[in-house]
């Protein structure tokens, strides 16, 4: 091993932004004209992943939009991890069939789980009955709902199983993120109290995981992520740069180890930005991402790890 990050519990990556749907509330603007990267590309990326995974996270996007994609991606990763890692699906289930599944299954595939059971998408939610079925003809249990958050529900035995949910307007995955779509479409949640930094999704945990939260990554398409809503520059390119590597490099700063504590708001204290500046801009940003995105514009050099200029707070 190089260094504690040679092993991750979880790595959520999206591979493409294609999708057959385009909600308003998408977070990384999939669509029918979304971003893809090439088969050689995710080839690479996988090459840099960590040699150890507990849980990869296959997620768009629509997965099955790129099917062709999705199946090499899932062989290389098994050729790399055997099946010591779990390998899940996250999809809007709207083109699963049987002939679809029983391949990902057979790909190693473990848990499925469908993220579309809500108003936003065009589904709303109307294939459920049908999913349900399909998955119970071949025998994948659907009790185990959300696997997702509970360690002990991954960790340490991958039996079949699928779950479902939505956003909504409160939780992670509602209109609500800075991002994408939900910024284009007005619909991100102004709410400068409510920290998405401290939730499963958000950097919490990115580096030394939580009791009850995994230590997790974000990969969009190639870039490296502490969160899924992405910092305004990523930490590293996984298709040229080690990921272990690439964690080990930012856990060294006190600006990602607050991160990492699930506080942007201190996130500057090391070079002179107080928490009440950040309370302060995020009160008048409306969301604590959005400051985030100015801590790294202005005050902060991701490459480098520095401080950009001479601290200035104005409060
Ligand atoms: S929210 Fe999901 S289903 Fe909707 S456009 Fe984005 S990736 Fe596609
Ligand atoms: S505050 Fe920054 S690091 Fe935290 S979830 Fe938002 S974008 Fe990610």
């Amino acid at each position: 091993m190089n260094n504690k990050f040679d092993h991750i519990e979880s790595i959520y990556w999206v591979f493409t932004q294609l999708c057959n749907d385009k909600c308003d509330h998408c977070y990384n603007l999939s669509g029918p004209q979304g971003a893809r990267i090439t088969e050689k590309d995710c080839l690479d990326i996988i090459q840099h992943l960590p040699s150890s995974a507990d849980r990869i996270i296959l997620s768009g996007g629509e997965p099955l939009a790129e099917k062709k994609k999705l199946y090499l991606i899932l062989d290389a990763l098994k050729e790399k991890y055997g099946t010591s890692a779990q390998l899940m699906l996250q999809t809007n289930g709207d083109l699963l069939n049987g002939e679809i599944l029983d391949i990902l299954i057979e790909k190693g595939v473990t848990r499925f789980d469908i993220a579309s059971i809500d108003r936003y998408h065009k589904a709303a939610g109307g294939r459920l009955e049908e999913l349900a079925k399909l998955f119970e003809s071949r025998g994948v249990n659907g009790d185990e709902k959300d696997p997702l958050v509970r360690k002990e529900n991954y960790l340490h035995s991958f039996p079949l199983s699928w779950g479902y949910w939505g956003a909504t307007e409160d939780m992670w995955l509602g209109g609500n993120w800075a991002r994408g779509r939900a910024m284009t479409k007005k619909i991100w949640k102004k709410d400068p109290d409510h920290n998405f930094c401290a939730i499963l999704s958000g950097a919490i945990g990115f580096l030394n995981g939580g009791e009850n939260i995994p230590q997790e990554i974000s990969i969009q398409l190639w870039k490296i992520n502490p969160c899924c809503p992405g910092t305004k520059e990523p930490l590293g390119d996984a298709r040229v740069d080690d990921v272990s590597d690439v964690l080990e490099r930012v856990s060294k700063s006190p600006v990602f180890q607050q991160l990492d504590k699930g506080n942007p708001y201190a996130m500057g204290e090391s070079i002179g930005i107080t928490e009440a500046h950040a309370r302060k801009r995020c009160s008048e940003l409306k969301n604590v991402c959005l400051w985030c995105d100015e801590f790294f514009e202005h005050h902060f050099d991701i490459k480098s790890l520095r401080g950009k200029k001479k601290a200035k707070t104005s409060n």
